[in-house]
């Protein structure tokens, strides 16, 4: 007899199974990813219950509003305080997620990789065609003089990090609130999203400007979302699947491409991959109303975020956060 669990996972299997076969299809395919593809790393997000923003600060300010531009200006031994507790994993490592892309990468259909994270997860597990929306913890510079400095710097530092050079503040190479995000960067992932033939979206919820206008670039309907939770676009694309994002591509990706391929693993492992990999033939593209991700913002440039900022620097507009995450 059929129980609910059991429509669950079989419901739960078709769809894994559209994401296969529109993968398959695909010849271009971009992954925009948020805060989501990093908390099964031991990242927390900024959003979710257990996320940043709803932990104490362990300051008298709450963390949406310290890691600002203007809060970085104003308190500086407050805001470093701040973010060598919360915003810097030295010891994360990537995950299931982060690899399964990075196959997708090396077998030539994944183009590129838009993360919204600052932790350099994507390139740590091997991928060439990250696109770093907020910048990185692992890079800083100099505000005065530009020399660069690593994370290490950061985290061994006391109080204000000075550089070694002119004592000018070092400041993370990340984009603050307030702050824009570089063209740069922008630019890369319109262009990006505008070539693709399938956009996977993963661990974000879509509530962070400009990553959630993004979708709006894309010239087809092909839309996947992958969300513990909901967002915005779910009713639009093509297929949605609430679930854990390094769950889905790990299950997909590995069906897709055995993991034979990688490496002489055991056998019997990638035996049983090759065996499931049967059904791919079922489901074709569900499409349904997809529609196209329109938003309802006209063509959200590269405008960015938030308030107009002034930057201090000149190239490093950066911003940070803004991520979200399941
Ligand atoms: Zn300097």
């Amino acid at each position: 007899m059929e129980t609910r669990l059991d429509r669950y996972e079989g419901a739960r299997e078709k769809k894994l199974a559209q994401l296969k076969q529109l993968i398959k299809e695909s010849k271009y395919v971009v992954f925009l990813g948020g805060a989501g593809v990093s908390t099964e790393s031991g990242i927390p997000d900024f959003r979710s219950g257990e996320g940043i923003f709803n932990q104490e600060s362990g300051l008298s300010y709450r963390p949406v509003d310290i890691i600002s531009h203007s809060f970085f200006e104003a308190h500086p031994e407050e805001f470093y305080d701040f973010y060598r507790r919360k915003l810097c994993y030295p010891k994360a490592r990537p995950n299931k997620a982060h690899r399964a892309l990075v196959r997708l990468e090396k077998q030539g259909k994944l183009k590129a990789t838009i993360t919204q994270n600052i932790d350099n997860l994507h390139q740590m597990a091997g991928s060439t065609t990250t696109i770093e929306l907020h910048g990185s913890v692992f890079r800083n510079y100099c505000i005065d003089c530009k020399e660069k400095y690593d994370l290490n710097f950061i985290l061994k530092s006391k109080g204000v990090p000075r550089c070694k050079k002119c004592g000018g503040i070092v400041r993370p190479d990340v984009v603050l609130y307030e702050e824009h995000l570089e063209h740069e960067n922008i630019d890369n992932a319109v262009k990006a999203i505008k070539r693709a033939d399938l956009l996977i979206i993963g661990g974000t919820s879509l509530t962070v400007y400009p990553a959630a206008t993004f979708a709006q670039f894309l010239k087809s309907d092909r839309v996947v979302i992958i969300n513990k939770s909901s967002t915005y676009l779910d009713l639009q694309a093509m297929l949605t699947i609430h679930d854990s994002i390094g769950d889905v591509l790990d299950t997909v990706i590995s069906k897709y491409i055995p993991r034979k391929k990688t490496a002489a693993k055991s056998t019997a492992k990638t035996k049983s991959a090759a065996t499931k990999a049967k059904p791919k033939t079922t489901a074709k593209s569900k499409t349904t109303t997809a529609a196209k991700a329109k938003t309802t913002t006209s063509k959200a440039k590269t405008t960015s975020s938030a308030k107009p900022k002034t930057t201090t620097k000149s190239k490093s507009s950066a911003k940070p956060k803004k991520k979200e995450k399941e």
